[in-house]
């Protein structure tokens, strides 16, 4: 560690004085409260302080402090929401935050060509507020909606509740604005749903966590708001059938917006921390349905009630308003400050497994528990593979600290083998860098090259990811 810090200068009285040229003296910080309300994201990690915070209101700005960092070669981190599960924008090596949160405006909302342009600090469920009256949305839907920016969202390739049936953030990325370190301020991509123009550089963007340049402004593509929607909960005494059920609706052609499995640690901890009083199973799954017709929902769910109660589901409920089914989607958003309220420190799994492999990988991360004998909690977007085990335990009993990490790197590891990928959505950060090279193998330095290529004195976010 102290080799690399060696190779970076700290944060002087004239940087902060050349900062407050470039962004103005009031969007430029070493106070302690600025510094130590950027250090950390929701991973608890070892925080670092950095020494100045800075807040860019334009694509020039962030160009003049990139160019001066570099020269310099001091560490810029870059900050969107914070919101981050894997600690992938703390200053691990000090120097400059570059907080986004100051460029948060949408640009244009163009409703024929179903596209918005947008700053990167303008918040999702804010974006999507603006959008609802003209029938379009933004679907990623990531858990922390009401807080994380859409430039987090593409550095994480973000996504959520609906990627079952809409996909990741990566899909609806047309076209960015980027400045790199190297003193480049490019538009990459096409205001197009699909082209076919060379190497794809906007998307190369897409789960870079920082490393590569500073997005500043992107153009999304939209998708119309579904006009008919249903909601199912689904209760099972076993595990082993609540999974299996998964499976069979995927196959079935059955396509849900949403598939969600919550295991019955966490539906004690919901209904604790929310008093909704959640029956107590082993299992719950719920489905969401989107559809144009109103017919063809109605199939679909009858259909989908039928596979669930041959798959063994004990109890179904189906809402019949939305105010109903909306108590249920409160259940799910009720599981991070749930587990929050159960333990100090718990660190969020976020593994992606093969469909056939989901029995398996939620079975493997009970055996870990058992194993390393930590509290563990298992629910996520199963629908599409993704498995959040989640480790209840608390920094300060480093012993039991210790053996949730090795339980989570273990279930990591088990992913990578089995063909799945060691984060789905929360990206790699410094939590998971290490098994960067597993995942990867060769590709790694070649991710490495294209890191010098845009950034040759590696000052974006040193530490992190690679
Ligand atoms: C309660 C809770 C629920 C969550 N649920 C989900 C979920 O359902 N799905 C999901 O995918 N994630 C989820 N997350 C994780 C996190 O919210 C997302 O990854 C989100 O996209 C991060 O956005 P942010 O703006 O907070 O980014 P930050 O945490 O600020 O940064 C994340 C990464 O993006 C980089 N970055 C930020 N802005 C830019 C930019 N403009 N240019 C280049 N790099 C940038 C940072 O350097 C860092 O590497 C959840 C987190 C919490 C706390």
């Amino acid at each position: 560690m102290e080799a690399v810090l060696m190779e970076y200068n700290r944060v002087r009285p004239e940087d902060l004085k050349t900062l407050a040229t470039i962004v103005g003296p009031s969007d430029v910080s070493s106070e302690e409260y600025d510094l130590v309300t950027n250090a950390l994201d929701a991973f608890p990690g070892e925080p670092v302080l950095p020494e100045a915070v800075v807040w860019p209101e334009s694509s020039l700005e962030v160009l003049e402090i990139l160019r001066y960092a570099s020269e310099r070669r001091i560490p810029v981190t870059v900050r969107g929401g914070g919101t981050g599960l894997a600690g992938a924008c703390t200053p691990r090596l000090g120097g400059i935050v570059m907080n986004m949160m100051k460029m948060s405006k949408i640009l244009e909302v163009r409703q024929l060509d179903m596209q918005v342009d947008v700053e990167a600090g303008v918040i999702y469920d804010q974006l999507n507020r603006e959008l609802e009256p003209l029938g379009l949305f933004f679907p990623p839907d990531p858990a922390s909606g009401k807080s994380c920016t859409i430039g987090g969202m593409i550095a994480n390739n973000a996504s959520g509740l609906k990627a079952v049936r809409y996909g990741a953030t990566r899909d609806y990325v047309l076209a960015l604005r980027v400045v790199f370190p190297v003193g480049l301020d490019l538009h990459l991509g096409s205001r197009v749903f699909k082209y076919s123009i060379g190497y794809d550089l906007a998307r190369m963007l897409v789960g870079s966590e920082g490393t590569l340049g500073v997005i500043t402004e992107a153009t999304l593509k939209l998708r119309t708001l579904p006009r008919n929607r249903k909601t199912i909960a689904a209760y099972f005494n076993s595990i082993e059938d609540g999974v299996k059920c998964i499976g069979r609706i995927r196959l079935s052609g059955i396509e849900p917006a949403a598939i969600e499995f919550i295991d019955r640690t966490h539906l004690r901890l919901i209904s604790e921390w929310s008093g909704l009083n959640l029956p107590d199973y082993e299992c719950m799954i719920i489905l969401e349905f989107h559809s144009y017709s109103r017919a063809g929902l109605e199939e679909e769910v009858a259909d989908a009630v039928s596979l669930l109660r041959e798959g063994g589901a004990a109890d179904l409920i189906i809402p019949k308003n939305e105010e109903e089914a909306e108590r249920i989607w409160e259940a799910r958003r009720g599981a991070y400050p749930s587990i929050l309220k159960a333990c100090r420190s718990p660190i969020i799994g976020d593994i992606i497994v093969p469909l056939s492999r989901l029995l398996d990988g939620v079975n493997k991360a009970y055996e870990l528990a058992r194993k390393y004998e930590v509290r563990v909690g298992v629910m996520g977007h199963l629908g599409d593979g993704n498995i959040h085990a989640n480790w209840l335990t608390d920094r300060r009993n480093r012993d039991e600290w210790e053996r949730a990490l090795k339980a989570n790197a273990e279930l990591t590891r088990y992913a990578i083998e089995v063909g799945g990928a060691l984060s789905a959505e929360h990206g790699v950060g410094v939590e998971k860098k290490e098994f960067m090279r597993e995942q990867h193998h060769e590709a790694l330095e070649i991710m490495r090259r294209l890191k010098e290529l845009f950034d040759p004195n590696n000052i974006l976010n040193p530490g992190t990811m690679l």
